[in-house]
């Protein structure tokens, strides 16, 4: 009957208790609330020790409750009516039941530690309901008058602790967080690991096979093929970590201009389309947009970039269906769409994966390999459009990535200089081979460029540090251009070009940096470079930039 009802046992109608005998327990009590170190604890020490312990409840600045018979409260003092929101009448003679969070804790609580009050001091924290409805957790030590008989009266003292349970809450939340990020960065680096092992395998192993003069001109140019793809593959990777961390520092800038919208949907279409089509996926584009015409201003990197990792994780995650790829013109806005019938997400991760390094799944990894950054990357570049993502998916059906962004950014238009004119004038019409002074410590480097204007009538001359470039310049007038690396030994790339534009502030000068950050681009110019490329340098774009500034400079 106890153990199912939590209340007292007991043979006796009705218990008298005896009074003598309580004192006698109580005055032990009376020495552990004397004990307490609670500041101000201000009651009668001579009044208690001549036993007057009504008086020492009353004072005490513990809480006291003396419970009797079967769980009815018969003594509380002022400090625990403090605490529990109470008054004395509204308590006494009452079942503690009316200080317990519900009926259930009541009962739990007798199960858990009346039959332990036979034995010995209970001491424990236990949740109780404030009389406004508040849940009090409070720490309790309960004592028996008579430890056979517990219906004689149980001193119960109790201290609110709630303050420092909620501290220890706070506390157990921070380091939840703390060990997921723990968990979580170890995760990123065996991703990490894998997604730059991968091609850097590839890249190293390939490169070894080529040196074998064996080889078919076939299988030179299969190993040639996928040390390219494999160098793509670790660039993107690189790109990825640095568009993230310029993301997270605020550090990526917007470059507006004027977007042709159905252009940037053809552009990613023509890219996946060989993807799509090697996965055996069809690859639709949606009716509206074949409408042409459509303009906005906005960045187009940065939307190209957005729907280059959607319509990437589309082909990436279905084996089988389609993929389509389409958008809505609003009157403020535009609404781009791509959905896909590939293996699809659970409801509960619908907002975790656009954090970056989550994935849906723990193999997702091993399946289907990736970073977990594209989406967060993908959601950064949306917010900073001005724009919203979300997705709609049923695991085992599809999913279906929207964003949407604002028909103009509202963001001042960067001045982009026309290069139409410049491209026209062909640097053939130069009458000698110009002469180009590469500044740049490293040997690789340096072959590299070399090997990237191979096919142009250029001299090539080269400086291996920054003071070996400022004395070149000067005493060489034949040098018409300079490309700059900026970190090198003696002096960086930054003060060699102020010396040179101070000696020659016609001679063009392009920096090559190697970080792809803006600001590295921006210190350069605020340094005096006529332009910047970031490394790894597109030949292409190389070769274009010097031609550029060759002719501007004749
Ligand atoms: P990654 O693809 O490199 O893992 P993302 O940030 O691009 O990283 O995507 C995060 C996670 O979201 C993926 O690991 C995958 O679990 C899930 N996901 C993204 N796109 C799709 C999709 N189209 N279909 C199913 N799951 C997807």
């Amino acid at each position: 009957m106890y153990r199912s009802s939590g209340n007292i046992n007991h043979n006796s109608t009705h218990n008298k208790y005896r009074r003598s005998s309580d004192r006698e327990k109580y005055k032990l009590l009376l020495s552990l609330i004397s004990k307490s170190k609670i500041p101000g604890n201000n009651y009668d020490k001579e009044e208690c020790d001549n036993g007057d312990f009504d008086t020492l409840l009353r004072n005490s600045l513990i809480g006291t409750l003396v419970l009797k018979g079967n769980r009815l409260i018969t003594t509380i003092n002022k400090r625990f009516t403090e605490i529990c929101g109470y008054t004395q009448q509204e308590l006494e003679n009452k079942s503690a039941e009316i200080i317990h969070v519900d009926k259930e804790h009541f009962i739990d609580f007798g199960n858990k530690h009346y039959d332990g009050l036979r034995v010995k001091n209970v001491i424990t924290e236990w949740p109780f309901r404030h009389k406004n409805g508040n849940v009090i957790w409070c720490n309790i030590t309960g004592m028996a008058v008579n430890q056979q008989r517990l219906e004689d009266g149980i001193l119960w003292l109790i201290e609110d602790i709630t303050e420092r349970k909620a501290y220890e809450k706070q506390l157990v939340k921070a380091k939840l967080k703390a060990e997921e990020s723990d968990r979580l960065k170890t995760a990123f680096l065996q991703n990490m690991s894998h997604e730059i092992r991968t091609p850097m395998n590839g890249i190293i192993g390939f490169s070894r096979f080529l040196k074998d003069p064996d080889l078919t001109h076939e299988e030179r140019q299969e190993y040639i093929e996928i040390i390219s793809s494999s160098s793509q593959q670790l660039l993107n990777v690189v790109s990825d970590i640095l568009d993230i961390s310029r993301i997270e520092t605020k550090q990526m800038k917007i470059k507006e201009n004027e977007v042709d919208v159905s252009e940037v949907i053809m552009d990613i279409y023509l890219c996946f389309k060989p993807k799509a089509k090697e996965k055996r996926l069809k690859f639709e584009l949606q009716e509206n947009n074949k409408q042409n015409g459509v303009t906005i201003t906005t960045d187009y990197e940065k939307l190209s970039k957005i729907l280059y990792n959607l319509v990437s994780n589309a082909i990436k995650y279905t084996d089988s269906g389609y993929i389509k790829l389409g958008y809505t013109v609003n009157t403020d806005n535009i609404e781009f769409c791509v959905q896909d019938s590939g293996i699809g997400i659970e409801q509960d991760k619908h907002e975790l994966i656009f954090q970056h390094f989550r994935q849906a799944t723990n193999d997702t990894t091993k399946k289907y390999g990736g970073t977990g950054l594209g989406l967060a990357i993908s959601k950064g570049l949306v917010n900073l459009l001005g724009g919203d993502i979300w997705v709609e998916s049923i695991p085992g059906k599809g999913s279906k990535f929207n964003f949407k962004i604002p028909k103009v950014t509202g963001l001042n238009p960067e001045n982009s200089a026309s290069d139409d004119q410049l491209k026209e004038d062909n640097v053939n019409e130069l009458e000698k081979s110009p002469t180009l002074l590469v500044a740049e410590d490293e040997d690789i480097n340096f072959r590299f460029i070399t090997e990237a204007l191979r096919k142009q009538k250029f001299n090539i001359i080269r400086a291996k540090n920054g003071l070996e470039a400022v004395d070149l310049c000067e005493k060489n007038q034949e040098i018409s251009l300079v490309l700059m690396d900026i970190k090198m030994p003696e002096m960086d790339g930054y003060d060699a070009t102020k010396l040179i534009k101070k000696s020659r502030p016609g001679l063009p000068v392009i920096a090559v940096t190697a970080f792809a950050l803006d600001q590295d681009g921006d210190n350069a110019m605020e340094a005096g470079c006529d332009h910047y490329l970031s490394k790894p340098v597109d030949p292409d774009e190389l070769v274009e930039s010097i031609n550029k500034f060759l002719v501007s400079s004749f």
